[in-house]
């Protein structure tokens, strides 16, 4: 009688020899979002609950409530669905849908909508969390923002956010030219720690505009300021600052993103004390000229 030889090489106990390939983890390449959920919840700083960062149609950030709620209880214009990892402001004819923080958030005296019995009900049970973290020791409310923040004193006038400029629009970073880092996820799963910034590839020019006007007829802050202009550089190359991405990210379309891309479209009225009339490191007397 001769034996059947196994199929395959196995151990003794007949588990299977040799270790499965893992597979890396790949983003489509027609995704519209390459954001990783992992990572992207978070807790309020207002309340202390937990929240869910999306990124919508518009590029902009937006903190959801982590749970899907009935739609029948959330007025129309508090509705949101998601799609392929993008958040839109409406509903997609479900009868559940998602809903922003914001209106539910406890730290606000009144809220931003007209609260259902059932949302009024959720709001209260955040507020009960908040309280509970709070005498726990486990969370500390973040100070309100103040409306006229202090001037940072610089001696090198280095600009802390500076504006700078690709693809035809203005945004408004949130960290100096240097600390911008790469939002891409690199093969150990950890955020890439290299800058957006890189020497070695076509750099962008300091250079003073017209502060405004860029909305047509309002009437804006005249005068110079200090931008970060990449206008000129190649196309791909204004993409990959668009997309906050190291050289060696910029084209690794499986690298997946592990956070959102921080630029904010500049406003001259809203980000008015952001607005330097002078290039980095040239102050004469006295100061980088912030607007008050
Ligand atoms: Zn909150
Ligand atoms: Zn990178």
């Amino acid at each position: 009688m001769c034996p059947h030889p196994p199929p395959v090489a196995c151990r003794w106990d007949g588990s299977p020899l040799g270790s499965r390939r893992h597979r890396s983890l790949r983003v489509s390449a027609n995704s519209p979002s390459r954001l990783l959920r992992t990572g992207q919840t978070s807790r309020c700083r207002a309340c202390g609950n937990r929240i869910e960062w999306y990124q919508r149609d518009n590029h902009r950030p937006v903190s959801l409530h982590p749970y899907e709620v009935a739609t029948s209880t959330v007025p129309a214009s508090c509705r949101w669905h998601l799609s392929g990892g993008i958040a839109y402001r409406h509903g997609d004819g479900s009868t559940w849908c998602r809903i922003p923080h914001a209106v539910l958030c406890p730290s606000r005296r009144t809220p931003t909508t007209r609260l259902t019995p059932r949302l009024a009900e959720a709001r209260r049970q955040l507020a009960v969390r908040t309280r509970t973290l709070i005498d726990a020791g486990l969370f500390t409310p973040a100070a309100p923002a103040s409306p006229h923040p202090p001037p940072q004193a610089s001696t090198a006038c280095a600009i802390t956010r500076p504006v700078v400029q690709f693809l035809y629009t203005r945004y408004l970073a949130a960290h100096p030219l240097e600390a911008i880092r790469c939002v891409a996820q690199t093969r150990t799963r950890y955020r890439c720690p290299r800058p957006v910034l890189d020497t070695a590839a076509p750099t962008g020019t300091w250079t003073l505009r017209p502060a405004g006007p860029v909305h047509g007829q309002l009437a804006l802050p005249d005068g110079l300021m200090a931008l970060y202009d990449l206008t000129h550089l190649p196309y791909a190359e204004q993409l990959r600052w668009r997309a906050q991405r190291c050289t060696a990210h910029a084209g690794a379309l499986g690298a997946a993103d592990l956070a959102l891309t921080q630029w904010q479209t500049f406003d001259p009225l809203i980000h008015h004390s952001h607005i330097r009339p002078r290039l980095p490191g040239a102050a004469p007397n006295g100061g980088c000229g912030a607007r008050p």
